[in-house]
């Protein structure tokens, strides 16, 4: 290991290898707490070169390292957690976080791993343009991390997901070889491509270094709405409208009576209206060159199924309305801490079709184990973020409510990736070719399981 180390220090910098305990700690476990380790050293490469040095460097020493960026990854997949106990580095890519120039011809920029979704928003916006992909950890989560998970949010009804946004990666293989192009082509047809395989590898495959991303239009007027529906079903008809009458449309989120009375204890505040007990709310964004108030308005009174609604255009009333969607993760870690116990997460996705039966399975099993559920997530993609407080049998709990979601013909992850935390449920959602294809690409390309082993339950 000290030779190890001796290496990594000529890579990078000797101010850039941390090894004490108190600099590690922050880097060693994960944002909720559930998923922690301990890791030889932490190293901070500031270039795509200093990368491939450390990557060698742990190549000749047959040391493993995991990718971390932001670190708010929610399945363990950023913290070192070696299967079999083997010493580990983490590389974290925060420094690669320049922001080329916003090219408006293109509508495209070019970024480092290591940039946040914030920074690149705000760069963007300054040119009357916006990054795709939003989600509450933007202050935080990067690029890569982004990348890595094939991370979704808020906006995915309108502009897909992380994968969608890529026209060019740069990254580093196991070999130290760097692979990619950040030429930004709309258009090419050239056999295998790489922002195709690395999005959603979560490390295992290369370490990401910088990316050429699509921009899109920031709207001058954007609004927004809380609207209460009676049923989980209702809500997929008020979607199903307001998907024909509303060109506007960049978020369609769905919070669960629970989840909004856990947020607005946590906030302080109550919100304007609220679902009955069977019922839910939806927060709902518009975003269009002229004001689009009327056209949500009007298509939310012809909407079968609507309650009650309020809309608002004002830039401080939205920021209050968005709260109540956008913390409810933070509420739930306050009262996870409040109780001494980590929140056990299933982010899960089903045909929207198939929502309130996945809402009446999960509510069953929670309520079969004795915990608390705190459900929200993005109504157009049928995907709901479980969150479990007090959980007792969480394999249980896994096993019943994933099941539900594959038998539903849905997923086991919906946008958090699969980490460590959903490596042993895959075979619910992949079959025995899948997986073993899968394992063919990992060892080809890392044959040495030397990025992320165990993740995505590959290596290790
Ligand atoms: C409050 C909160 C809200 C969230 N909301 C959402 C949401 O709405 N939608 C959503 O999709 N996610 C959400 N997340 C999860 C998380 O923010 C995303 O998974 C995010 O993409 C992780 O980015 P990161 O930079 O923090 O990555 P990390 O947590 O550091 O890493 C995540 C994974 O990516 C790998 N990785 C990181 N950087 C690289 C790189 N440069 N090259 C290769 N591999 C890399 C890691 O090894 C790890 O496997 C939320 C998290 C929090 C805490």
């Amino acid at each position: 290991v000290q030779a190890l180390l001796q290496d990594l220090r000529a890579a990078v910098g000797d101010a850039h290898v941390l090894v004490d305990d108190d600099q590690r700690t922050g880097y060693e476990v994960d944002w909720t707490g559930r998923y922690r380790g301990a890791a030889v050293a932490v190293v901070r490469p500031g270039s795509t070169a200093e990368v491939q040095a450390v990557v060698r460097s742990c190549s000749t020493h047959g040391v493993a390292l995991v990718p971390q960026g932001g670190n708010t990854g929610l399945v363990g997949g950023s913290v070192p957690r070696h299967p079999t106990g083997a010493p580990t580095i983490v590389t974290s890519l925060r420094r690669l976080a320049r922001i080329g120039d916003i090219d408006e011809a293109a509508l495209q920029v070019t970024v480092g791993a290591g940039a946040t979704l914030a920074a690149v928003a705000a760069r963007a916006r300054a040119s009357s343009l916006d990054l795709p992909v939003d989600f509450a950890a933007r202050d935080s989560a990067t690029i890569g991390g982004a990348i890595a998970t094939n991370a979704g949010g808020s906006r995915v009804v309108r502009f897909g997901t992380m994968r969608h946004q890529v026209l060019g990666v740069e990254a580093v293989l196991a070999s130290g070889d760097v692979v990619g192009s950040l030429a930004g082509l709309p258009k090419e047809s050239a056999g295998l491509h790489w922002p195709s395989i690395l999005s959603g590898s979560e490390g295992t495959l290369a370490i990401v270094t910088a990316a050429r991303l699509r921009l899109v239009p920031h709207y001058a007027h954007t609004i927004t709405a809380l609207v209460t529906v009676p049923t989980v079903s209702d809500a997929g008809r008020v979607l199903a409208h307001l998907r024909a009458h509303v060109s506007s449309l960049d978020a369609v989120e769905v919070v669960l009576p629970e989840a909004l009375d856990l947020v607005a204890e946590h906030l302080g505040s109550a919100p304007p209206i609220r679902p009955s007990t069977d019922g839910l709310a939806l927060l709902i964004d518009c975003a269009a060159p002229v004001d689009p108030t009327a056209e949500l308005t009007t298509a939310l009174e012809a909407s079968p199924k609507v309650v009650d609604c309020v809309v608002t255009a004002d830039a401080s009333q939205r920021r209050a309305l968005l709260e109540f969607r956008d913390r409810i993760t933070e509420a739930v870690a306050a009262e996870s801490t409040r109780i001494g116990t980590p929140t056990f997460k299933l982010d899960v996705a089903v045909p929207v079709e198939r929502l309130a039966d996945l809402v009446v399975e999960a509510s069953l099993a929670a309520d079969a184990d004795g915990c608390r559920l705190i459900a929200f997530g993005h109504l157009a993609e049928g995907n709901l973020h479980l969150n479990h407080l007090g959980a007792r049998d969480t394999s249980q709990l896994a096993r019943r409510v994933l099941g539900a979601a594959a038998e539903m013909g849905g997923t086991i992850s919906a946008e958090h990736g699969i980490g460590v935390a959903k490596t042993e449920y895959l075979p619910m959602i992949r079959n025995e070719a899948e997986l073993a294809s899968s394992r063919a690409i990992k060892s080809a390309l890392d044959p040495g399981d030397l990025l992320n082993p165990g993740v995505l339950g590959l290596g290790g």
